[in-house]
């Protein structure tokens, strides 16, 4: 990519919106910050596939490609072929106890008027320590771009484990370097996501994603760890599916 290219947006023809159905494309200008790319060692290609992920929207709902991705993870579990706004206007789609931590991308605005749906934030909902969510009550658990953020990710990954019925999933999208394996930020200096500048104790980084990620939903105690993607390695997401929980998933 060009510095050219990038001082205007770029609009890209691409396939249907998995969240809002349009078919007029996407919209990329860089929103990445430099800073970043240095901390976390990103090679060009690596910064640039990650900028794509944020800073790549549909023209249609703004959505960007790891909120579509996001998106796609649902519709793909619910086995649903439409759109996610279309998904969530069917009986079965509004009857859905779902659980969103934090603000999941650009998704909340599509579940927003479901009773069923609650939108939940860091620090009044801690992922490693959900004590009010009950047991095995909810269908789908969402977070996006969330767990790099907590401390023991595996320790939020089995608390959202804990909170699904049987057969339940968590979605979920992280920034994931796909040519390499995750590494903690434990004892690294502190790098964080928002706003550069103007850092927030939320906001830190403690794990850098990468290939191996599938193996922290695996240790939390799902059954079954999928991958969905939009253009890979642009944008992709993780479905962790709950299971029965008998001897043959627990060893
Ligand atoms: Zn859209």
């Amino acid at each position: 990519m060009t510095n050219a290219s990038l001082a205007e947006p770029e609009v890209n023809p691409a396939a249907r919106c998995p969240c809002c159905g349009s078919r007029g494309g996407t919209r990329f200008s860089t929103g990445l910050w430099k800073a970043l790319g240095e901390e976390w060692g990103l090679s060009e290609e690596e910064y640039e596939y990650t900028d794509h992920q944020q800073s790549e929207s549909c023209v249609g709902c703004g959505a960007n490609l790891r909120s579509q991705a996001l998106a796609l993870a649902i519709l793909r579990t619910a086995g649903h072929r439409g759109t996610l706004r279309q998904f969530a206007r069917t009986v079965r789609g509004r009857l859905l106890r779902i659980l969103e931590i934090n603000e999941a991308g650009q998704l909340t605005r599509f579940f927003a008027r479901r009773s069923r749906h609650q939108c939940r934030s860091y620090p009044e909902l801690d992922m490693m320590h959900m004590v009010d969510v009950p047991t095995g009550y909810y269908d789908f658990v969402i977070h996006s771009d969330t767990l790099e953020h907590v401390p023991e990710p595996v320790k939020g990954l089995a608390e959202c484990c804990r909170v699904l019925r049987t057969g339940g999933a968590c979605c979920f999208t992280v920034p994931m370097i796909v040519g390499r394996l995750s590494r903690t930020r434990q004892g690294l200096p502190p790098s964080y996501h928002g706003t550069p500048g103007n850092p927030e104790e939320g906001n830190r980084v403690w794990t850098e994603y990468g290939a191996d990620t599938w193996r922290q939903v695996l240790s939390a105690g799902f059954a079954e760890c999928r991958i969905v993607a939009i253009r890979p390695p642009v944008a992709h997401a993780f479905i962790g599916i709950k299971g029965h929980g008998g001897p043959a998933e627990t060893e």
